[in-house]
């Protein structure tokens, strides 16, 4: 299924890239919630957490290496990372994604 994640994979639309591999693409959000809020994102579609299966361990694993190997690179050590997963955790893009926030404090609960 196409979406907007897709298509800025497929460079059909333009993104601020962080990072780029053969398997995942690290976006500057277009709404940030944080001084610095990118999004990283595995290449290979996936719509949500709920559809992972066990071959996607590693892939999923990966993510957080190149979550903290960008946020490094950005000069930070404290940072949030959050899926949201479906609708009801206000999911809109339903292409696996991990947001990481950073630059403001934080409190918990999260909103
Ligand atoms: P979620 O609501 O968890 O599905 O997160 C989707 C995120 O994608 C939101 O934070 C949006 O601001 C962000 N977003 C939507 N369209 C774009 C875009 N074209 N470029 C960068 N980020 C986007």
């Amino acid at each position: 299924m196409e979406t907007i994640f897709s298509k800025i994979i497929e460079k059909k639309i333009p993104a601020k890239i962080a990072y780029e591999d053969e398997a995942y693409i690290v976006i500057h959000d277009i709404n940030p919630q944080a001084p610095v809020h990118v999004l990283v994102i595995p290449k290979r579609a996936i719509p949500t957490l709920n559809d992972l299966v066990e071959a996607d361990r590693e892939l999923v694993g990966g993510m957080f290496l190149v979550a903290a190997k960008v946020m490094k690179q950005l000069g930070y050590s404290d940072y949030r990372t959050v899926f949201n997963c479906g609708p009801g955790a206000q999911q809109t893009v339903m292409h696996l994604h991990l947001h990481v926030l950073a630059g403001r404090p934080f409190t918990w609960p999260p909103g």
